[in-house]
């Protein structure tokens, strides 16, 4: 390993050389979607970041093991499944499907592991049987709460003040029979008409918490190197995963715990009532690129806000614009005479600033410009007739080398034959179609409808005008 890599540890909120328990392999762990919808363009960001994380780790040395749950059992799930009268596993297997392929589509890269809460009860049970025995959990009707109480670490990761919230406070009974109003649940006794597990305290479902908990302890050890989710998982979610893995296990649970922070929309939080939340299909529907929307991710640093505008968007494309077009005049320069020596060291310097910029907390700003100060001097190169022999392959070999980090910059890699880039032509034939709707002309409207079909192309009319999407 050449370069030291630090990263912001939310424990301790501080900056920090990244240690490995095993040295040079990387164990994760990351808060997955819960699959009772499909996931939208903020949740798409913070699965981007982790795929950043992974893709910076192994380009600095480290073997990567991964782990990504699943959340297909809680309350959004079962009572989702119950509305469209289906079962549990029938209700999340589109989402979970419409999931893994938005991740495709945006090459984020399928990490080792995808457990699925539901498969994975047995070490539930055994990670709330280890808490009841050691008397950090109670049972109570069926079901079994963490006693925050009995645990003087409590609020270590978020801050949260133990003395502050309503200690010792009790609660009514009826209120899922908790001691203290601070309390969570471990196991929810089962009510009628749910999806429910045999448990020594009766039939049941393990609370959303410590699924993470056990899953992750499962896959990766009781004690692993980084555990990743977005800024709204540090409370309460991650602050009762480390509570109940390290007064079950004694140990320290995550070494390096890494938040990102939101995405937003025209500045505002995405919300269905102001019609600002999209899916990746809903803006690939409008003809944006998935590959301008990975750049646009990965261009600002995982601890700021991202705030997502169509011009910003269209920002991202301009800049894999340069990209491809030096390539393209590279890929048309004549290779004359000896390699350029300033190529060799501007390929050398892309190398070494890149890593910087990634081995300091992921800072991608300046690995992006290490990248574009490169393309500058290739384009200066191939104007001043200074592309020797090899100098090509090295060009693209080093784009490549950094690319296997970025995932974004082969426009080739992109191409899927059904191709992003004939979207623009998708929109015009769809505009023809309207025009010639308006002048009443059907035959040339059906006709365009039909070869919108035979491209696989569907196309929905709707008030706000015409939303297309590939079949
Ligand atoms: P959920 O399915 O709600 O548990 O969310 C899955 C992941 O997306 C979690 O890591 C969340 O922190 C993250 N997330 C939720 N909303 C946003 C947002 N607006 N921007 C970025 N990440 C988000
Ligand atoms: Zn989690």
């Amino acid at each position: 390993m050449t370069t030291e890599l630090v990263l912001f540890n939310t424990l301790g909120r501080k900056l920090e050389p990244f240690r490995s328990q095993v040295p040079g392999e990387a164990r994760i762990y990351t808060c997955g979607p819960t699959v009772y919808n499909e996931v939208h363009i903020g949740n798409l960001r913070t699965f981007a970041f982790q795929d950043l994380l992974r893709r910076s780790l192994r380009h600095l040395g480290y073997r990567v093991v991964q782990a990504m749950n699943l959340t297909d059992v809680d309350d959004k799930t079962i009572q989702g499944a119950h509305q469209a009268g289906v079962s549990l596993a029938e209700y999340t297997e589109p989402f979970i499907r419409t999931f893994l392929r938005d991740l495709e589509t945006l090459h984020v890269e399928r990490v080792e592991h995808f457990p699925k809460a539901t498969e994975h009860i047995p070490p539930m049970i055994r990670l709330i049987e280890t808490l009841v025995a050691k008397g950090y959990a109670y049972v109570s009707d069926g079901s079994v709460f963490f006693s925050i109480a009995k645990d003087p670490d409590y609020g270590r990761l978020s801050g949260f003040d133990l003395d502050q919230a309503r200690r010792g406070e009790r609660v009514a009974a009826d209120e899922y029979g908790k001691e203290d109003v601070r309390d969570f649940v471990l196991w929810k006794a089962v009510k009628p008409g749910e999806p429910a597990w045999d448990s020594p305290w009766g039939s049941g479902r393990p609370g959303w918490h410590v699924e993470c908990s056990a899953m992750s302890m499962e896959i990766l050890g009781e004690t692993f190197d980084l555990h990743c989710g977005g800024v709204d998982l540090i409370f309460p979610h991650h602050e009762n995963e480390i509570a109940q893995s390290e007064s079950a296990t004694g140990k320290p649970f995550v070494r390096t715990w890494l938040h990102s922070e939101h995405l937003l929309v025209d500045g505002q939080k995405m919300s269905k009532s102001l019609g600002n939340q999209y899916t990746l299909p809903d803006l690939l529907a409008r003809g944006l690129s998935a590959r301008a929307l990975r750049y646009l991710f990965l261009s600002v640093h995982y601890r700021q806000k991202l705030n997502f505008t169509f011009e910003s968007l269209d920002g991202a494309a301009g800049a894999l614009r340069r990209v491809d077009e030096m390539r393209f005049r590279l890929l048309h320069a004549e290779e004359k005479g000896a390699p350029d020596p300033h190529l060799a060291e501007a390929a050398d310097r892309l190398r070494r600033d890149f890593a910087a910029g990634l081995a300091d907390d992921l800072n991608v700003a300046v690995a992006l410009a290490a990248v574009f100060a490169f393309v500058k001097e290739v384009n200066v190169a191939i104007e001043e007739g200074r592309i020797g022999q090899g100098d090509k392959p090295r060009v693209v070999d080093t784009l490549a080398d950094v690319d296997r980090v970025l995932g974004v910059l082969d426009a080739m890699a992109w191409d899927t034959g059904a191709g992003e880039d004939d979207s623009a032509e998708i929109e015009r034939l769809i505009k023809e179609r309207n025009d010639a709707r308006q002048r009443r002309d059907f035959a040339a409207s059906d006709r365009i409808r039909g070869e919108l079909a035979a491209r696989g192309i569907a196309l929905e009319d709707t008030p706000q005008g015409t939303r297309w999407k590939r079949k």
